[in-house]
This record gives C-alpha cells, sequence and structure tokens, in this order.
C-alpha cells in the first residue's frame, strides 16, 4: 500500500491510498471532494475515498492517451514484465485486500478468493500477449492479404462493488496485455502503486455521476468494458453511441434460474436466485435446501468463523427489503427475512410466488431465492426463460440427454448442469444473453475483446 494523507480508520498498519492515480501519481479530485467509504457493519464510515470530477477523468484520459503509442510498440513480453510485478504485489497483499474489502463491502473474509483470482489474471495476461496474431490470406488473385490485431488506444473499465479487486483485475489485465492503456473507474478504495509507465493505469474512483457518465461519452475512449447492473448498462450504451460509438462490452445483472428435476442428486442442488423444482420432489428438495442455504453464520465479516455479511449499504438494503415486501404480499415467506440486525438480510426462501409478481422478474442481487414448483420438462424452460436477462441457468438431472435439450433450449450465456455459479471456468466464455450483456470475458475472450481486427490488402505488382 502506497502512503496517503487521507484520514482512515481502517486499522491498516500503513495509511491507505485512497486518492486517484493519474499519469503515475497519486493525487486529490480536482475540487477535493471525497465520499466516505462505510463499513456496512458497523455503519462507521472507514476512509475517505477521492471522488474524480470531469476534469480529472479528462486529466486520466489524456494522460492514457499519451502513454499509448509507447505502451503498444513494446514487445508482449516487455509489457508482461509489468503485468507479472502487479501479480506478485497482489499476492503478497491479499490478507490486507480481504480486510479491506471486508472493512467497505461486507464480504466475509472467509470467502474472500478475489485476490488469487486477480494475481492469476495478471500473470496469465502477463504471458498471453504472444497470442494475438492475424491470419493471411492467397485467396485474391494478385494479392498477398492479411489481418491484424491491434489495440483501441484508450479502453475504459467500468466496474462494480460487489468484486472490485477480481473485476479490475478482469479487464484491466488483458486490456494491458492487448497494448491499450486505461482508465478503471472504481467506486471504493484499492489503488495501489502499480509501477507502470505513467498514464498507463490510471485509477479514478467516484460514483456513475459525474465520473462514469465522463468516460462513457468521452470522445477519446474509444472502448469501455463494464460490469454492473442492465439499468447503467443501458445509460452507459447510450451514452457510448451519442459520443464516438466506443466500442462497448457489459457484464449486466441476472435473474438465474435453475431447474431441479426428479432424478436430480438433490444434495447437490445449490442457490440461485429462482429455482424451479418438480413438483415430485418438491418438498423433499426443500428440506435439505433450506437446511443447507439456511444454515449461513451471519456476524462481523471480519471473523474468520462468518459466512454470510451485511447488505453492502444503507440503500442496498432497503432495495433487498423492498422485496422481501413484495415476497410476502405475492408469495409464501417459508424462511429468512430481514436480520432485525444493522444492514443484515438473513438467508430468504418464498415459496410460491405468481410468476409475473417483481420478485420473480427483477433483479434482486441479495440473499433471497423463490422456489416455485412445475410438472412437465417444456413447463420448466418456458418459465425459466421468462425474462430478460439471461446470464446463467442450471439444470439438475442424471438424465444425459435431457441435460443436453434444455442446455440447448434455455436462454443464457451459460448453462450448469449438475452445477451452477459461482462455477465458472476461466477459459470459457462468460457473459449473458439478452439484457444480461454484450460480449464474452474469459481469458482468451477477453484479450480479443480489447483488440480491433484491420485488413491489409497488398497488390503484387507480378
Ligand atoms: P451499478 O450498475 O449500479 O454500478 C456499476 C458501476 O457503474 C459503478 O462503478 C457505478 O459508479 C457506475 N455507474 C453508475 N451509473 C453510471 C453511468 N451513468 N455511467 C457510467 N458508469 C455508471 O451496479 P452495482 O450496484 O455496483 O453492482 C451490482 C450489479 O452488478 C448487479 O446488477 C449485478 O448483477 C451486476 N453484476 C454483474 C456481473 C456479471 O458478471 N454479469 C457480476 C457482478 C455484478
Amino acid at each position: 500500500m502506497a502512503q496517503s494523507d487521507s484520514q482512515n480508520t481502517t486499522g491498516s498498519p500503513e495509511p491507505i491510498e485512497t486518492r486517484l492515480f493519474i499519469n503515475g501519481e497519486f493525487q486529490p479530485s480536482s475540487d477535493g471532494k471525497t465520499f466516505d467509504s462505510i463499513n456496512p457493519f458497523t455503519r462507521e464510515p472507514v476512509a475517505q475515498v477521492s471522488q474524480a470530477t470531469e476534469e480529472d477523468v479528462n486529466k486520466a484520459v489524456a494522460a492514457a492517451k499519451a502513454a499509448f503509442p509507447a505502451w503498444r510498440d513494446l514487445s508482449p513480453a516487455d509489457r508482461g514484465a509489468y503485468l507479472h510485478r502487479l501479480a506478485a504485489l497482489i499476492r503478497k497483499a491479499i490478507p490486507e485486500f480481504a480486510r479491506l474489502e471486508s472493512l467497505s463491502t461486507g464480504k466475509p473474509v472467509s470467502r474472500y478468493i478475489d485476490g488469487n483470482a486477480a494475481a492469476e489474471s495478471f500473470s496469465y495476461f502477463a504471458e498471453a500477449g504472444w497470442t494475438v496474431q492475424g491470419t493471411s490470406s492467397l485467396n485474391t488473385p494478385g494479392h498477398f492479404n492479411m489481418t491484424v490485431k491491434q489495440p483501441y488506444g484508450v479502453v475504459a473499465c467500468i466496474i462494480p462493488w460487489n468484486v472490485p479487486m477480481a473485476f479490475f483485475a478482469f479487464k484491466a489485465a488483458p486490456a494491458l496485455a492487448a497494448g491499450n492503456t486505461g482508465c478503471p473507474q472504481e467506486q471504493r478504495e484499492g489503488t495501489f502503486d502499480t509501477g507502470f509507465p505513467p498514464g498507463v493505469i490510471n485509477v479514478v474512483s467516484g460514483f456513475g455521476t459525474p465520473t462514469g457518465s465522463a468516460l462513457a461519452s468521452h470522445m477519446d475512449v474509444r472502448c469501455l468494458s463494464f460490469t454492473g447492473s442492465s439499468f447503467t448498462g443501458q445509460k452507459i450504451q447510450t451514452a457510448a453511441a451519442a459520443s464516438n460509438m466506443k466500442v462497448v462490452h457489459m457484464e449486466l445483472g441476472g435473474k438465474s434460474p435453475a431447474l431441479i428435476f426428479d432424478d436430480a442428486d438433490l444434495k447437490t442442488c445449490m442457490a440461485n436466485s429462482r429455482i424451479y423444482v418438480q413438483e415430485t420432489v418438491a418438498e423433499k428438495f426443500l428440506a435439505l435446501f433450506k437446511d443447507k442455504y439456511g444454515a449461513a453464520t451471519l456476524g462481523n465479516p471480519l471473523e474468520p468463523g462468518t459466512s454470510h455479511g451485511p447488505q453492502v449499504d444503507g440503500m442496498q438494503y432497503e432495495r433487498v427489503k423492498s422485496y422481501l415486501a413484495i415476497g410476502e404480499k405475492d408469495g409464501k415467506l417459508s424462511m429468512g427475512g430481514d436480520g432485525d440486525d444493522g444492514y443484515f438480510i438473513k438467508p430468504t426462501v418464498f415459496q410460491d410466488v405468481p410468476e409475473d409478481s417483481r420478485l420473480v422478474k427483477e433483479e434482486v442481487f441479495g440473499p433471497v431465492v423463490v422456489i416455485n414448483t412445475f410438472k412437465r420438462e417444456e413447463e420448466a424452460i418456458e418459465k425459466a426463460n421468462a425474462s430478460e436477462l439471461g446470464l446463467y441457468a442450471s439444470v439438475f438431472t442424471k438424465d444425459l440427454d435431457r441435460a443436453v435439450r434444455t442446455s440447448k433450449l434455455l436462454e443464457a450465456g451459460t448453462v450448469g448442469v449438475n452445477c451452477t455459479s459461482p462455477s465458472t471456468a476461466k477459459d470459457m466464455p462468460f457473459g449473458g444473453y439478452k439484457m444480461s450483456g454484450i460480449g464474452r470475458e474469459g481469458f482468451m475472450h477477453s484479450l480479443d475483446s480489447f483488440l480491433e481486427t484491420k485488413t491489409i490488402l497488398i497488390k503484387m505488382s507480378s
């Protein structure tokens, strides 16, 4: 962690850095404004984080633009050396990142896998730059033609609050390896001295307005990678179209269904936000599910025994509570509810909620599961697909034919057979159908999404 003069009460051995990082220097925002990062467990401020203005964004983008030609022209190995160094720095600081994320988001330290995932991403992309290659063709008479893959230039990455460190890495590492320079926007603390040439990475913390929207409509940002809600995704796409038609990649919200058939191993079925269970096994499944899902240990996320922390802030807590109220009106609360203690929501299950209820239709993004039943396979598919969101769907069955048939029909970017979120594969594409996203992330897929393809036509004289 670098030194900072900003006030914080995180209990870190050194003061933590909460200023913006622009052109290789930590600096306060141009108007000196900060926002409080609140510990959702104690509900006390833990740090004051600089809040970037439009002027700061302009400065960061200008620095990234100036740094681009030299960064682009380095060999993959030379760029990779910086990424390896950052991976090592992250690895060394994992316990500290776990503590800081717990303090600022309520994520239990016992569940912290993000630091490793981030370091692994930088290590992987430190080597992956060599794989960037085009194609060639002799198919046009009198020509030798080829394609080359080139970086966009300045890339902006905007991430949500729930997995800040890992999402920063999943976007920044491939963008940098591909030769782009960048401008990640973060909502919470998490900056550190990267040792990159000035301007290659700039970090501007802040809120949607003005920080995020300034990036989305910036004329010099050529590509924007976003993870967050579908609602914000729409605003970013509109701003991108209205400014310079920058390329946008979006990982958005989900309302992930899991279909539990009567031949499934019920003990292995885990939580999604919508569960459809075949009527014949519904009672048995519900008892097993409630045992497992309800076994969470609520408490201080800094305690190693805690598996379930508070909601990230008062706004998110109130949002989830509003969905609890809808569930109680429209369906049957069969477990959990408001924790009645700070920002805690207990693992919550609603049953028999009508398919047109907002609780079934909209993303809650909290520990709330709806369990409904079905009789026939076609009915299950129809219910699962009756959503504008399509991030992840799961099928639990021992029948291989049914697994293949339903995987084909489910409208989701990822289908888990006998597994569910957060199961993913690092080298497989991840992204959403419908309003859950545009584009895919995942090792080679991420690298490709930060590259333009150019066709070069060479006419031969003989
Ligand atoms: P959010 O959409 O409110 O905010 C995400 C980011 O966008 C924040 O950094 C915010 O400052 C910024 N932002 C807000 N308005 C903006 C604007 N007008 N222009 C540019 N940037 C703007 O989401 P959140 O509450 O931080 O995170 C939760 C959401 O993220 C959920 O919907 C969840 O499903 C989604 N998410 C998706 C994935 C995935 O892989 N598909 C993973 C994690 C989270």
